[in-house]
């Protein structure tokens, strides 16, 4: 009998002895900097010349790890292997044995819980909360992933009548292509990943070239839990040079991907074409950006509202795809929660992780660290640069919080997803205006409301299009089995990850009828 599900709880970190703890983890995390990691197929160690180099965003000096690089000849081994261990072993092995891997992983993950959120401050660049929030998301969904398989391993009931005796039943769909994102480098890749496998597809993983140490570790704890070689293969590889290749193979079921707008609909594109010897037509799990809203009414606790725009807006600096990148206030409210919002913000502080006191740490790369700058620049056209607006990459990439003031709805900063410590402030006329400016984007992943209004409440319900939707709070920090998570439109697929619904998207019923 597994105890009902319960989601990991946060560690408080103002308790010294928790402070204590993480200070530790850190410091042995630090013994293990620069190590090679190797690809993983079959089980098998793999060590190649050309290396993905894992730097710490904070300290660009500072070598996470080296680790092999796949390229196009591995990444067809990984398939074959896949491809065969799901044909011969792992499409009819037992549920609860899988499930049990999970639950045995999330134990093992639990008991050196430190030890990973350590590692996502150093390779991920997070604040400690966020780390820790991290870590205890990877372990939320292999709790959580495991009881759903051990819910719907029996099928679902159907009807039957007296001559015929019906059943249905979720078979697996066959090798999966996982690939992750490096935001929510732990969670979204272990949650990913296990989804899959619980479900009885062999997979592939390609974490994201950012942070691919962590998947490695993943792998060493699934492997310690009992998971049989060959049935997830660890091949890091750059996007650009194996991603197409795994995409585009005929012996590729399903990919699961989560990332950006902009690769996720070139999946979708070349996964839609059947190629020679391809038996099916491939499923597709997308989960892509976000251009998130938070709307305050007029009759609101204006507080809350400021709180929640800062925490949403510059929690890990803005890097999730929840995070709130646009505030639409009721004009009447307008100057008083930007002046809030401004006083919070300046509060704020960008540094270096490792120490705890500062809200926000780095963004992830040069490339994030150019793009949210450019973004900045267009904004400083398109809005008055009310705090923040400044960066420093000379030992990390450090950007201010930065906040820019009545912004045209239409603006690119308004409408494009930049992915960093910067929201624009906008005024509505009403409340009818506001949910119709919070709609205006090709997004729809999440979306806020404040307000003591229970009609205007209701109303959002109805018509504020987005996939998660919060009232009275921020628009981030989804919890697995509470809130499933996935968005709308061009936000992607709407799979729900940690929802009822999100493994069947990895398996195909299969109805059996017996004349009796
Ligand atoms: P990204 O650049 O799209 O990369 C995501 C993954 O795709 C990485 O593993 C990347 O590998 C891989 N990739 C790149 N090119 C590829 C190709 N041609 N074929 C196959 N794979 C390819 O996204 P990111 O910068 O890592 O993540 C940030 C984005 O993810 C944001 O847009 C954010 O909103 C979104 N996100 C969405 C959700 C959600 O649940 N909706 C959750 C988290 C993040 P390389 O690293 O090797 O390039």
């Amino acid at each position: 009998m597994v105890v009902p599900y319960k989601h990991e709880p946060f560690t408080d970190f103002s308790v010294e002895e928790n402070r204590q703890l993480m200070l530790d983890a850190l410091k042995k995390v630090e013994a293990d900097l620069g190590k090679e990691y190797p690809l993983i197929i079959n089980g098998e160690r793999i060590t190649t010349e050309d290396k993905i180099v894992s730097v710490n965003p904070a300290n660009k000096e500072e070598i996470i790890g080296y680790v092999s690089k796949a390229n196009k000849e591995l990444a067809e081994k990984a398939i074959q292997v896949a491809d065969e261990r799901f044909q011969n072993y792992w499409r009819t092995s037992d549920p609860k044995f899988r499930a049990g891997i999970l639950f045995r992983a999330a134990a093992i993950i639990r008991r050196r819980k430190h030890e990973f959120s350590a590692h996502l401050v150093k390779e991920g660049g997070k604040p400690w909360k966020e780390a820790d929030a991290d870590t205890a998301e990877a372990i939320d969904f292999l709790e959580y992933y495991g009881r759903q398989m051990l819910k719907i391993k029996d099928g679902i009931e159907i009807n039957s009548r007296p001559i015929e005796h019906n059943q249905f039943n979720y078979i697996p769909l066959g090798v999966g292509l996982v690939i992750s994102p490096w935001n929510f480098l732990f969670a979204i890749m272990a949650g990913t990943t296990v989804a899959a496998m619980v479900s009885g597809n062999t997979v592939l993983l390609k974490p994201a070239s950012t942070t691919p140490v962590i998947a490695y570790k993943f792998m060493e704890v699934l492997e310690e839990a009992g998971l049989p070689a060959g049935v997830i293969n660890y091949i890091p590889g750059p996007g650009s040079e194996v991603g197409d290749f795994l995409v585009d193979h005929p012996r590729t079921r399903f990919i699961s991907f989560t990332g950006s707008r902009e690769v996720g609909t070139r999946i979708f594109e070349r996964a839609a074409v059947v190629h020679k010897g391809q038996k099916w037509l491939k499923r597709t799990i997308i989960e892509m950006g976000g251009k998130d809203t938070i709307v305050v009414d007029k009759e609101a606790d204006l507080e809350l509202a400021a709180q929640s725009i800062v925490q949403s807006a510059f929690g890990f600096s803005g890097q999730k795809c929840s995070a709130c990148s646009r505030a639409v206030i009721h004009e009447d409210v307008y100057e008083d929660v930007k002046g809030r919002v401004v006083e919070l913000t300046k509060e704020l502080s960008a540094g270096n992780p490792y120490d705890n006191s500062h809200f926000m740490g780095p963004v992830i790369d040069q490339g994030a660290y150019d793009k949210i700058m450019s973004y900045i620049e267009i904004g400083k056209n398109e809005g008055e640069l009310l705090v923040g607006g400044d960066g420093d990459d000379s030992t990390g990439w450090f950007i201010n919080p930065t906040v820019f003031g009545d912004v045209d709805p239409e603006a690119r900063i308004m409408q494009e997803e930049i992915f960093g410590p910067v929201v624009g402030l906008t005024k509505a006329k009403d409340f009818d205006h506001a949910i119709e400016i919070a709609n205006n984007t090709e997004y729809g992943l999440t979306g806020a409301v404040i307000t003591n209004n229970r009609e205007h409440l209701e109303q959002a319900r109805r018509d504020f299009h987005v996939g998660n939707l919060y009232f009275n709070r921020g628009c981030t920090a989804a919890i697995v089995g509470y809130q499933p998570f996935g968005g709308f439109n061009m936000s992607g697929t709407d799979s729900k990850a940690g929802g009822p619904d999100y493994l069947i998207q990895h398996m195909q019923g299969k109805t059996t009828s017996e004349m009796l």
